[in-house]
Formats: structure tokens, C-alpha cells, sequence
């Protein structure tokens, strides 16, 4: 019924289906990625919308980024779009820019298997140039290796990609331990894409997964910081993360710190429901629907926390102040995380400012609730504090009170202060000192 539908072309080898018939629609096709494939084809080559994004336009999704793939080599891409740059040293691909957009164009590629891997059997160079044939049997994914021309109108599946997302089903191309073994990314890859699209990960596949997570060990942790990090910001971060619990994952991607055991649920590996990342998670989602800014940092803050709150404890039983034990402890666990995971440097500082900001919420004295409120990172810092509650390291009480002394009028804050400072026994610090007397001889 599906091939009479589809028509099955050439040898049997893919199906060429009609996208109209797919509901598939056009205007969330972006114009750059429409017109470098019109110049494309107007000078003689193949080429296609490739990857993620013909998934996602099936789906009726907005696509993140569109790939494109064609038969003419980077030299060829290059000589017909003024605006562009050839990159990469191993395999070469050409950035097109147009208006403000970065389209990828990529010449089809030869999965190597036979090249250089390492003594795990991850694939170091991928980097032969081949057939359209080729190219789709180094995808990851059924549903990533769909090639779509926009002007046929036609997609071109190879692998059963189109029945496979309307069974909301994850297949992987190829025989599942070797690809995950000769790319271990493809694992959070797997998770990131299932996270996004609510898609099923079977449990076999799931259970090939939980096997091999040892090998996210040994990948580049700058590739493998760029993967999580799109996870965290897609709008589905509590779903993915708690993948990542469920099969075990967590100790290879943090593997220093084996961090928040109370934070899961016994037995299973999921998250606590309502907990302090659960919470966490599910307003980031929250806020990547509405379109809110999320802030990168917030999200290590978090997820760190709990390491960095409970070093904190030991350095204040050892008598330091409460604001050198906290930058010890942010420090000391950023440190430990940055061998195992890539931070730009960024958001190292930010994940120490919102920790930082953390000891001031407990001082009421000179100027610096004044100066606290108009921080940059205020917001951010209240709603880890907010958090915080969950951990019963905080009173509800006072975040309510910083959240009304933030937005209230100055001669509010004042009372708001005399009352606190009484409250807390807190004294104002800075006495006026009478000014020294100038001495002229
Ligand atoms: P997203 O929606 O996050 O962009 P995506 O699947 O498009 O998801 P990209 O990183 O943009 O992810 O990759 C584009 C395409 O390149 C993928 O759809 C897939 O076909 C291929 N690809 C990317 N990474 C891998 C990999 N590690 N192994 C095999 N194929 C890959
Ligand atoms: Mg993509």
C-alpha cells in the first residue's frame, strides 16, 4: 500500500516519494537554503536538503539549521557563491552565506570504514568524497538520511526514514554495536533527536545504548560538550536528561562527579519528580517555548550545585568566611568538571558569578542589596536561590522578600532593609566616619 503510494524507483534501491504528499510545507523551507540549491541544480549538479531537517519538515517542525548535499566538489561549490568560505581540515565543506544565514554545503560522502580508527574502533577520518549511495549509508540515522529537492518536490528515502517517523520510531542504519561503536556521539545524538521529537528509542536499542555509554568517555569533550549542550537548549532537556539517568549515562558524560544521588528516584534512574533539577529542567523548557533568553550558565549552575553547595559546607566548618568558602568550592568543582567537559570560558565565569551571588543573599547591610538587585545576573541568581528551597538550604520566606525588595520603590527598600537587619542582627557597616580635618601648616 505505502510503495503503490510512494512508486518505487530504480532498482528498489530507495523510494521517491512527492512531499506534497507528506503535508510537507514549503514555508518553513528558509529562503538561502532554497536558492542555493536553485543555482545548484541551474548549473548542472545534484543537490538536496539533507539530515535533521527534512525530518523535522515532515514533522511539520521548524528546522534548526538546513544541510545541503551535492555531487559537486568544494572547489565547484566555492567558484558559484561569491559569499563563501571553504572549512575544515579533514573533510571539506563550504559555509554559504547569505543575507545573515550560514548554510552548510557538503559534497556526498564515503562512510571509511576502513581508514584510520582507534583502538576502540571509533572512526578518526571520515573523509572520501562518493555517491549519493554512499553518502546515506554514513548517516546515523533512518530518519536522518532523507534527501529532499524542493524542486521536484520529491524525497528520496533510502532506508524506510518516512515510515519509520510516522511509527515515531528511532531506527539506526547499519548494525546498531558498530555504528555506535565507530561514533559513540551517536548515542547522545540518538537521545537528543528522540528527546526533541518525542520519538521511541526501542528497548533494544536502548539496552546497545546503555552497553556502550563508556565509550562517550573517549570522545573529543569539546564534540561531546557541543552535543549535550543542544540537548539542554532544545526545549526538551528534562526528557533527554532523564535518559541520560536512565541508562546510565551520566557517570561517563560528568564522570567526576557522580553528582545529586538524592535527586534520583530509588531503583529507577529517572528524576525526582518536582526535585531541585527536575524543577530546574522543566523552566528551562518552559522558557526555550516562550521564547524566553535562557542563560547557559544557569543551567551548570544548576546542575553543579549540589557538589558545589556541599563543598562550600566543609570549607565553613573549617572557619572560612562564608563568601571564600563559596569561591573555593566554585573553583575547586569547576576545575574538576573542565577535565571532562568542555566550558567556554564564558560560562566558567558565569556558573562562579551565580554561585558567588549566592552568599549575598544573605546580607543585609550596605550597599550591597542595593547593588545585588541591579546585577546582571540577578534573575537568574533569585531563581537558583528559589531552587534552593527544594534543598532546604533556603527559607520560601526569602526569596519571596528578595523578589519584592527587587521590584519595589527605594524608600520601600529602606523599611524593607531596617526591618531585615533588625530581624537578622545584622549592622550596617559602613558608619559614617567623619571626615578628617584637613591640616594646613
Ligand atoms: P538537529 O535538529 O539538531 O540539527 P540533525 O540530525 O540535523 O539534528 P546535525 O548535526 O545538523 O543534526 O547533522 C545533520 C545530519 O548529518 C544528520 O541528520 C545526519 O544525517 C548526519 N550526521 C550528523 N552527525 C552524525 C554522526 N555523528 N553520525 C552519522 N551521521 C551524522
Ligand atoms: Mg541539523
Amino acid at each position: 500500500m505505502l510503495e503503490k503510494l510512494f512508486g518505487i524507483f530504480s532498482k528498489k534501491q530507495f523510494s521517491s516519494i512527492e512531499s506534497s504528499t507528506l503535508g510537507l510545507k514549503k514555508d518553513l523551507i528558509s529562503y538561502p537554503a532554497l536558492a542555493i540549491i536553485r543555482k545548484l541544480k541551474r548549473s548542472g549538479w545534484d543537490a538536496f536538503i539533507v539530515g535533521g531537517a527534512v525530518r523535522d519538515l515532515v514533522l511539520n517542525v521548524k528546522p534548526k539549521d538546513f544541510d545541503i548535499v551535492t555531487n559537486a566538489s568544494p572547489y565547484e561549490i566555492k567558484g558559484l557563491f561569491r559569499r563563501s568560505r571553504i572549512i575544515g581540515r579533514r573533510f571539506r565543506i563550504v559555509h554559504v552565506y547569505i543575507g545573515n544565514e550560514t548554510i552548510e554545503v557538503s559534497t556526498f560522502r564515503k562512510r571509511n570504514v576502513s581508514n584510520a580508527s582507534d583502538s576502540f574502533g571509533r572512526i578518526l577520518r571520515d573523509n572520501v568524497y562518493g555517491s549519493i549511495e554512499d553518502d546515506v549509508k554514513r548517516r546515523d540515522l533512518t530518519i536522518n538520511s532523507l534527501y529532499y529537492d524542493p524542486l521536484s518536490e520529491r524525497i528520496l528515502d533510502y532506508h524506510n526514514g518516512i515510515s519509520d517517523l510516522r511509527k515515531r520510531e528511532i531506527v539506526v542504519i547499519g548494525k546498531v554495536k558498530e555504528r555506535l561503536i565507530e561514533d559513540p556521539l551517536r548515542i547522545i545524538r540518538i537521545i537528543r533527536i528522540a528527546a526533541k521529537l518525542d520519538l521511541n528509542i526501542p528497548a533494544k536499542l536502548k539496552n546497545v545504548m546503555r552497553g556502550r555509554g563508556v565509550l562517550l568517555e573517549n570522545i573529543p569533550k569539546a564534540r561531546l560538550s557541543d552535543d549535550l549542550l543542544k540537548l539542554f537548549v532544545s526545549g526538551k532537556s528534562l526528557q533527554g536528561f532523564s535518559y541520560i539517568l536512565d541508562l546510565g549515562l551520566d557517570k561517563h558524560v560528568f564522570p567526576n562527579l557522580g553528582f545529586f544521588p538524592l535527586e534520583k528516584k530509588k531503583g529507577l534512574g529517572n528524576l525526582k519528580k518536582d526535585g531541585f533539577i527536575y524543577s530546574a529542567l522543566k523552566n528551562l523548557d518552559e522558557k526555550v517555548k516562550n521564547n524566553e533568553t535562557i542563560s547557559i550558565s544557569f543551567i551548570f549552575a544548576v546542575l553543579f550545585w549540589e557538589k558545589i553547595s556541599k563543598l562550600k559546607v566543609s570549607y565553613d566548618e573549617q572557619g572560612f568566611s562564608d563568601y571564600l568558602s563559596m569561591q573555593m568550592a566554585t573553583s575547586e568543582i569547576l576545575q574538576d568538571i573542565n577535565q571532562n567537559f568542555y566550558f567556554q570560558r564564558k560560562h566558567i565565569a558565569g556558573v562562579r558569578e551565580l554561585c558567588l551571588l549566592q552568599s549575598r543573599f544573605d546580607k543585609f547591610v550596605g550597599k550591597s542589596p542595593f547593588s545585588l538587585v541591579r546585577h546582571a545576573r540577578f534573575s537568574s541568581a533569585l531563581k537558583l536561590l528559589e531552587l534552593r528551597v527544594k534543598l532546604n538550604e533556603v527559607n520560601i520566606e526569602t526569596v519571596v522578600w528578595w523578589d519584592k525588595f527587587h521590584t519595589c520603590p527605594d524608600s520601600e527598600k529602606v523599611q524593607m532593609l531596617n526591618v531585615m537587619r533588625s530581624k537578622t542582627g545584622q549592622q550596617r557597616s559602613f558608619k559614617k566616619r567623619r571626615k578628617k580635618k584637613l591640616v594646613t601648616t
